[in-house]
């Protein structure tokens, strides 16, 4: 079984373009464009001994997105479903959850019955998302038992959002997804990444202060490219007092290296 990306992760509202078709449902499992696989992972699904699944595609270009080979459409270049689902399938009881990420999972018509195939066998479901087709995650969400939303700014800077996605009016897809997951039942978690090119330590305590609400805040570290292209060098920031003043909004805000 190929091994996928290194992990991330992550038309309706502004900034999705087209969305993809939904197809036959007898044969939307089978379509899955799977990027690839990350067979073992104790991090990318709270709680769990999950696999995660990258699938190909994303309409946005966030200037630090760690998987810009996903970006493009296409059927992807890892495993086909049938195969990844028997080698699913042969672990059950070692693993106990799949998570997707990306690219932008939620975008891919078959996600819905693939989801519904592995709940059969079992497995507790989860998603990464950028939020960005707030309709398909309806769908989505009541085959879910966790999803980590990225908001990639506060929910009320679009000029923010737009900067960090390359694409305008992406916040307001964005706005409807967080409150289909705080109106709803699905545990989920809140991410976001920051870097002093994109941030001022404003925009990290409005982020912070808009978010407060929301079950778990993680703020994710950026690291971006060095010279050669090879190496992800850390920042030394924020600072210990910008931590410090967030966490008189948050407490309980989390770091994390993105
Ligand atoms: S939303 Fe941004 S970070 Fe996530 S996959 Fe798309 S381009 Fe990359």
């Amino acid at each position: 079984m190929p091994a996928g990306p290194p992990g991330k992760h992550n038309a309706q509202a502004g900034g999705l373009g087209s969305v993809p078709a939904l197809g036959r449902p007898e044969r939307r499992a089978e379509s899955l464009a799977v990027a690839g696989l990350q067979p073992f992972s104790s991090v990318d699904f709270p709680g769990r001994l999950a696999a995660v699944v990258f699938l190909q595609g994303c309409p946005w270009r966030c200037g630090y997105c760690h998987n810009p080979g996903l970006q493009s459409r296409g059927p992807g270049a890892g495993p086909r479903w049938p195969e990844l689902r028997d080698w699913l399938a042969r672990r059950v009881g070692r693993l106990d959850g799949v998570v997707f990420s990306g690219g932008e999972p939620s975008l891919d018509p078959a996600l819905p019955d693939v989801l519904d195939e592995l709940r059969a066998m079992g497995y507790a479901l989860g998603l990464h998302t950028a939020g960005l087709a707030p309709r398909r995650l309806a769908v989505l969400l009541p085959r879910l038992d966790w999803v980590g939303l990225d908001i990639k700014a506060a929910p009320t800077d679009a000029a923010l959002h737009d900067r960090i996605t390359g694409r305008r009016g992406s916040v307001r897809a964005v706005r409807e997804s967080l409150a289909l997951l705080r109106s709803g039942s699905v545990d989920f978690e809140c991410r976001s990444t920051v870097h002093p090119a994109w941030f001022t330590d404003a925009d990290v305590l409005r982020l912070v202060s808009e978010l407060s609400s929301v079950p778990r805040h993680v703020l994710q570290l950026a690291r971006l490219p060095d010279a050669s292209g090879t190496a992800r060098a850390p920042i030394a920031w924020p600072s210990a007092a910008l931590l410090a003043e967030a966490r008189v909004i948050r407490p309980d805000l989390q770091l994390r290296a993105a």
